[in-house]
């Protein structure tokens, strides 16, 4: 248990999360196969993957709106799914932020934040303390129609947080945002969820959603979970190739390891684990610097602003290469490429 009282008196009792062996086919299609994962009381995990990959089934057997096949889930010390338990959802104190964070049209603001509470607690402090917190005090006799899109995502979170879940689900919670309104929600919400020291789990397909506002990620491909650790660790030892295309630009440069190097078209590269024979070394484009003159062809600059990403051909290979922004690389320039990077990871 992990009780804490934020800026605005709410008390949440945070639990953890687990997932044990958990199947779920429909039909005879198996959607998701033994999932494990844990996820410690006030902190966030991501469920990253690509469309159709099992996120929102995961997400949705946490919850109870699905039963799992086999397998156990549990919040806190309950069991809530096993093999012979079953915990209705409305008994789970979890709860749900869906994609488009639908308010009902005909209720007030605070008529929306009260709808999951008990009859009793409407009337009470809890409506009031849940708009507090996401800075809407003031608006609790509003109807949702007259609010901008991003006061509405905040109701919707004061709905989502009045009954104060031990657990809070959100399923692609941005998605629907265009892309000025994203990013501003996306930190509003964060340090909400942060300030309410709330345990949360929530569904993206977006790697930098995911990188921002999971303190744990779990990669998931095809119904499996495929790596599950921190930002920095998926982001820097993915442990396979795929997972380090699908978190970021990289280059998967063929070499050859010989022992503690591996000889690439970019030299010589020192690596993390020892290895030899042929390889798949990983090389993130900000591990690479580029010198005016060499045996590289730039044959593309895209420019970001806060840097630029230049594609080289060399030696017959395509190379990324983030630049800093203010270089003025331009297409058809030749380059040297050198590797200024930590001791490299690859696969063999
Ligand atoms: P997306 O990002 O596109 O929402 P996802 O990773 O969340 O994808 P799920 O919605 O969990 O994926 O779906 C996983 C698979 O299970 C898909 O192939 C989907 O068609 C299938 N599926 C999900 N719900 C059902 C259902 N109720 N009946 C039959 N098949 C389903």
């Amino acid at each position: 248990m992990n009780e804490e009282s934020n800026r605005s008196g709410i008390v949440v009792d945070a639990r953890g999360v687990n997932v044990k062996g958990v199947d779920k086919s429909f039909g005879d299609t198996a959607v998701l196969h033994n999932i494990d994962l844990s996820v410690e009381p006030g902190t966030s995990l991501a469920l990253l993957g690509p469309s159709g990959c099992g996120k929102t089934t995961l997400l949705r057997l946490i919850a109870g709106l699905e039963r799992p096949d086999g397998g156990e889930i549990s919040v806190g010390a309950r069991t809530m799914a096993g093999s012979s338990t079953w915990v209705p959802p409305e008994k789970r104190n979890v709860g749900m932020v869906f994609q488009d964070w639908a308010l009902f049209p005909h209720l007030t603001v605070g008529k929306n934040v009260g709808y999951g509470l008990d009859r009793a607690e409407r009337k009470g402090p809890r409506v009031n303390e849940a708009l507090d917190m996401v800075g809407l005090a003031d608006l609790a006799d509003r109807m949702p129609d007259t609010l901008s899109g991003g006061q509405q995502q905040r109701v919707a979170l004061a709905r989502a947080i009045a009954p104060r879940p031990s657990v809070l689900l959100l399923d692609e919670p941005f998605s629907n945002l265009d892309s000025a309104l994203r990013v501003g929600v996306r930190t509003e919400v964060h340090r909400l969820l942060i300030d309410l020291g709330i345990t949360s789990i929530f569904v993206t397909h977006d790697q930098e959603e995911a990188f921002v506002l999971g303190d744990e990620v779990a990669v998931m491909q095809g119904g499996r979970i495929e790596q599950i650790g921190s930002p920095q660790t998926i982001y820097q030892t993915p442990s396979s190739p795929w997972i380090a295309s699908f978190v970021g630009d990289v280059n998967l440069l063929s070499g050859s390891g010989n022992g503690v190097e591996a000889e690439t078209v970019v030299g010589g590269l020192r690596l993390a684990e020892p290895s030899n024979g042929p390889l798949q070394v990983l090389v993130r484009p900000e591990d690479l610097a580029l010198t005016a003159d060499g045996p590289g062809t730039i044959t593309l600059t895209e420019y970001y602003g806060h840097d630029m990403m230049v594609t080289v051909e060399l030696d017959g290979q395509s190379v990324l290469v983030r630049a800093p922004a203010r270089a003025e690389w331009m297409r058809g320039d030749r380059v040297s490429v050198s590797y200024i990077g930590e001791a490299a990871n690859a696969f063999s």
